[in-house]
């Protein structure tokens, strides 16, 4: 029988799977000998039973008694006991950390006896026990029977006038009590329950169906979490950090999240429980001042932290609580951290002999690195600055300020930059915090949810800035000096220094661009990044291409790390004031018309491919035959037809409609573009092979290759081919011939294709159109955001690989065409080759190189690294 519950002694920190994130290591921590209130972990199993059955397991609930009565003896005490009550805290907890985005619920086993009890165990401290009752009932009403936070609030903030949470007496939290048991009874027309079995019962299963709060699947999907695995959940003894002056509650951090540099990080709040450090009830004061307090405990706690990264060999995050001057940890993690904080832990834990550099590569990853090559702002020019805040989340975010999550939705989506501003953002404000660019709040710490959840999504985040007074309900803060900043008033937020400034600053790149653009390394940081780069760059089996087509970005790539170009979309060389000579080309009306278009374009393609082979120096460059939709090159039928209809058209605008309508395709993607124009239009793709000939003999070390597009049979392929050899033989260069495999057809005959090709390209853009049958330009918008909400896909599979789909297309055209031919060179060009999941799944299909755009390349290589590395396909987070 399946086995749902384990002692904190049974578990350990490689069971995330089965015990979530904060149960495996709440064990690993009982194992280590650290003080942690004794307690157990419900499985993630039986949450995923839970939420797939509506009702929870056979057997668990005795074998949650069975653990219930082993702590109760452990405790000394039982659930509620109306004289001396054992209280439990009920948690949740999934393999990946989701913060504030489940429920918790603490003080269980409180009611109208053991209250009583609780104040005879706390030493006749009334006021703690009731404030710990009417803690339950606001945490209990909240999740547990879904009444309106809000009626707590208020009825709290009443009472309290503008008094501090700490100056309510006991008689006037018993008071609250009673208000809450009426708004409990009023909403759901039933009393609170006072029974701590049933109390207990029902809070584990609100914790079971948080997993499917409309935050928390949103959480996911942002962060790409999978939607099935559902949450632990962990029933832990409590502690209180609420029992007076010489108690409290914190959360550290091993060293600082922001930076990565060593030291004490963290916050503390005397006097106070859980949540309330996270939710900015009251100001915390800074870790280091709770020397002062009590020196003890924070040396105990020091030299738990050095035990904890030492044993972790990484940074980790850490909530404690002191009761009456003793320490409780509850909880550790592996804690988040910015992208620059990220690289310089990985090289400092490699310097202080913790980790590998094998490792430390598997320790940053490419999003990371995509984030610190964001720009910052110009030390240049005016600096209105309004005020500084902590700098929670590093970049430059320039945008409308607004003051609700809501309207941050509403003008994201009318395609304007904004910045949320909140006095403390809550997980509510979660959508607005993934439409915003950048987010500043008033109140809270770098631990403060704003602080987390943006760094989390590596999004521009200021918090704590104190001097803003926020006003929500009139859509404004004011500043220090009278100012005030309505919304829709422009403000630039830098999450890097905490600065905050009126109207538009402009942006400069990064230290870490003008590293790959080849200065120097200019700091810590930089050369941190230059040896993983460099390390990554060894260990990587798949090599690295650009995806480009001008001579500007050919030498970007190849300063980026560039081994040659994987495509160039030569269509992108037909446009501006060459459109003319295409539009002449296609409506030619007999073959001298045609042949005098071609002669005229083939110069000007010659010194296209010379100015990219002179910036290539000898790297191998992909040329792809011209592609795109006819239509793309012609006027408009719709703009034609009118000009036409109203009579002031010339003859030549009749011709060209003619033409135009004779041409138009309802399925243009689908239609006459690649190969099948180059069959259809005589001496195109000759023109274009001799332009790449002659480009080639007047660049020496020129190594073209050439490849067709859209290719869905052999003898489309074997065609063109046959032409491009002899016009090749006949100007005795040497230049690959192969094909893009684009089309599920190409993919599914990859072994014939192979005849004819000397070398695979995945065109995954069109193959994910063609193999879902997506129109690759509008679905995105039209109703991806429902597919994502159902679960479809967790992921637009336009920006990261179907593994299931396309890359079963994938892995059968790489064993069919190897078949045929073993020395066939494979490679991606679609927008897939500079996405880091997707390189993972390159590098294990057996690829040779990916191919993407140049600001991508220090991603790409950074993934191959990790891939070879790792061998491990799914986290690339
Ligand atoms: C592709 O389809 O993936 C590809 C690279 O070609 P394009 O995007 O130019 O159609
Ligand atoms: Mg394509």
């Amino acid at each position: 029988m399946a086995k749902y519950v384990y002692d904190f002694t049974e578990g350990n920190k490689d069971l995330k799977d089965l015990l979530g994130g904060k149960g495996a290591n709440l064990a690993e921590m009982t194992n280590l000998g650290l003080p942690v209130p004794p307690g157990f972990t419900i499985t993630s199993q039986a949450c995923r039973h839970y939420l797939a059955e509506g009702s929870v397991p056979d057997g668990l609930e005795a074998e949650v008694a069975e653990h219930l009565l082993a702590l109760e003896s452990a405790m000394g005490k039982k659930l509620g006991q109306a004289d001396d009550p054992l209280l439990v805290s009920v948690r949740s907890g999934a393999k990946f950390s989701m913060p504030g985005m489940m429920e918790t619920v603490l003080n269980i086993g409180l009611n109208d006896e053991s209250v009583h009890g609780l104040a005879k165990q706390a030493g006749g401290n009334d006021r703690f026990a009731w404030d710990s009752y009417r803690r339950l009932i606001q945490m209990f009403g909240k999740t547990v029977q879904g009444i309106d936070g809000e009626l707590f609030e208020h009825a709290l903030e009443s009472l309290k006038g503008s008094r501090q949470d700490t100056d309510l007496s006991a008689e006037e939290l018993q008071r609250l009590v009673e208000t809450y048991k009426g708004i409990v009874r009023e909403q759901t027309g039933e009393d609170f329950p006072a029974d701590p079995r049933e109390q207990l019962r029902l809070a584990v299963m609100a914790v079971f169906d948080s997993w499917n709060a409309p935050r928390a699947v949103l959480y996911r999907r942002q962060e790409r979490i999978p939607t099935d695995l559902g949450t632990a959940v962990n029933i832990v003894a409590m502690v209180f950090g609420n029992l007076g002056e010489d108690s409290g509650t914190g959360v550290a951090f091993t060293r600082d999240p922001g930076s990565g540099h060593q030291g004490i990080y963290g916050d503390y709040l005397q006097n106070a429980q859980g949540e309330d450090v996270v939710a900015g009830i009251r100001n915390t004061i800074p870790l280091q001042e709770l020397e002062r307090l009590d020196k003890n405990s924070y040396d105990e706690l020091l030299q738990i932290m050095e035990k904890l990264e030492n044993h972790y060999r990484d940074l980790c995050d850490i909530e404690f609580t002191i009761e009456r001057g003793k320490l409780w940890m509850l909880q550790t993690r592996v804690g988040k951290r910015t992208a620059a904080a990220a690289f310089r832990i990985a090289t400092q834990l490699v310097d202080q002999g913790l980790i590998t550099l094998d490792e430390a590569v598997t320790r940053v990853s490419g999003d990371q690195l995509a984030q610190l090559m964001f720009p910052r702002f110009s030390t240049e020019g005016e600096r209105k600055l309004i005020t500084k805040g902590m700098n929670a989340s590093p970049g430059a975010a320039v945008g409308k300020a607004v003051f609700s999550s809501e309207r941050a939705v509403e003008l994201a989506a009318a395609g304007e930059d904004v910045i949320l501003v909140r006095r403390e953002t809550n997980p509510d404000d979660l959508a607005g915090m993934i439409a915003a660019r950048g987010v500043l709040t008033s109140r809270g710490g770098k631990t403060s949810h704003a602080a987390v959840v943006a760094r989390g999504m590596g999004k521009t985040c200021v918090c704590g800035a104190e001097e803003l007074e926020v006003s929500t309900a009139e859509r404004r803060f004011t500043a220090p000096g009278g100012i005030t900043v309505g919304e829709g008033d422009i403000i630039s937020v830098d999450g890097t220094t905490g600065e905050v400034f009126l109207g538009e600053m402009p942006v400069v790149d990064s230290a870490v661009v003008e590293y790959f653009e080849g200065s120097e390394p200019a700091d810590e940081l930089v050369r941190a990044v230059d040896r993983i780069m460099r390390h990554a760059d060894a260990a990587r089996r798949l090599g690295v291409r650009a995806n480009a087509d001008n001579p500007e970005d050919a030498a970007r790539a190849v300063r980026f790390g560039a081994e040659g170009i994987g495509l160039c979309r030569t269509e992108h060389m037909f446009l501006g004031d060459r459109r003319q000579l295409v539009e002449d080309l296609v409506l030619a009306a007999d073959a001298d018309e045609r042949q005098a278009a071609l002669d005229a374009l083939e110069p000007l393609q010659k010194s296209d491919f010379i100015g990219i082979f002179e910036a290539m120096d000898g790297r191998p460059v992909t040329i792809r035959l011209i592609d795109p939709p006819l239509h793309e090159f012609l006027p408009d039928l719709v703009e034609l037809s009118v000009k036409v209809a109203k009579g002031d058209a010339s003859d030549k605008d009749r011709t060209l409609l003619a033409a135009v309508k004779r041409l138009h395709e309802q399925n243009p993607m689908l239609g006459l573009r690649g190969v099948r124009l180059g069959l259809v239009i005589p001496g195109l793709f000759a023109m274009q092979v001799r332009a790449i000939a002659d480009a080639a003999r007047a660049v020496p070390g020129a190594r073209p290759e050439i490849m067709i597009p859209l290719v869905a049979a052999v003898q489309e392929l074997e065609a063109v081919r046959e032409e491009a050899v002899a016009i090749l033989a006949e100007d005795g260069v040497d230049a690959l011939i192969g094909t893009m495999i684009e089309t599920p057809r190409a993919a599914l005959t990859a072994g014939q294709v192979a005849e004819a090709a000397q070398f695979f390209s995945f065109g995954t853009n069109d193959l994910t159109q063609m193999t879902w049958g997506f129109s690759r330009d509008d679905v995105e918008a039209s109703f991806f955001s429902r597919y994502l909400e159902m679960g479809v896909f967790g992921v637009s599979p336009f920006e990261t690989l179907d593994r299931d789909g396309v890359g079963r297309l994938v892995r059968i055209a790489v064993e069919e065409g190897r078949k045929t031919r073993p020395d066939l060179k494979l490679g991606i060009c679609g927008e897939h080759g500079g996405d880091p999941e997707s390189v993972h799944f390159c590098h294990e299909a057996g690829l040779d190189y990916v191919s993407c755009s140049p600001f991508r390349i220090p991603v790409a290589r950074l993934e191959a690294g990790r891939a070879a590395l790792t061998g491990d396909s799914s986290d690339t987070r």
